[in-house]
């Protein structure tokens, strides 16, 4: 995952891009309680593969990424499985999706489960790396 400042894939080459206030803080406060995690399949904005396809990886209209990974490290205490679980009991109305490990949960009702359940995740990749988090690309919240 390309972690410079511009998006440089999908047309989008030189222009600007942020991360989700809400993501930033969720980065901000899993390297705080983590300080020493591995970073290796941490990732913000896409690259190439995600441009050419519907990401929250890709900036939105607003030039806005609505998702992240953050590596799967429990050594260091940074166990993707737990931070997953904990953002489904917690309800959050900003969270959109989450995948680790073969399954996901959704804020929504999705593919015949409720929301906040797991479900399997039928994608390629299996997301056994790290924790990918989608966040609702709703402007309200970007203040
Ligand atoms: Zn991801």
């Amino acid at each position: 995952m390309d972690k410079t400042a511009t998006a440089e894939a999908g047309g989008r080459v030189g222009k600007q891009w942020r991360l989700a206030a809400s993501l930033k803080k969720l980065f901000d406060q899993v390297n705080a309680l983590y300080p020493d995690r591995d970073r290796a399949s941490d990732g913000a904005i896409g690259d190439a593969a995600h441009a050419a396809s519907v990401s929250d990886h890709n900036p939105d209209k607003f030039g806005i990424v609505n998702a992240i990974d953050i590596t799967h490290d429990p050594k260091s205490g940074c166990d993707a499985g737990e931070l997953a679980e904990a953002l489904r009991k917690g309800m959050d109305s900003r969270i959109k999706y989450v995948i680790f490990a073969g399954r996901m949960f959704s804020s929504y009702p999705a593919h015949g489960s409720p929301a906040w359940v797991w479900r399997p995740y039928t994608g390629k990749n299996q997301h056994n790396k790290h924790v990918h988090v989608s966040v609702q690309d709703d402007a309200a919240w970007e203040i």
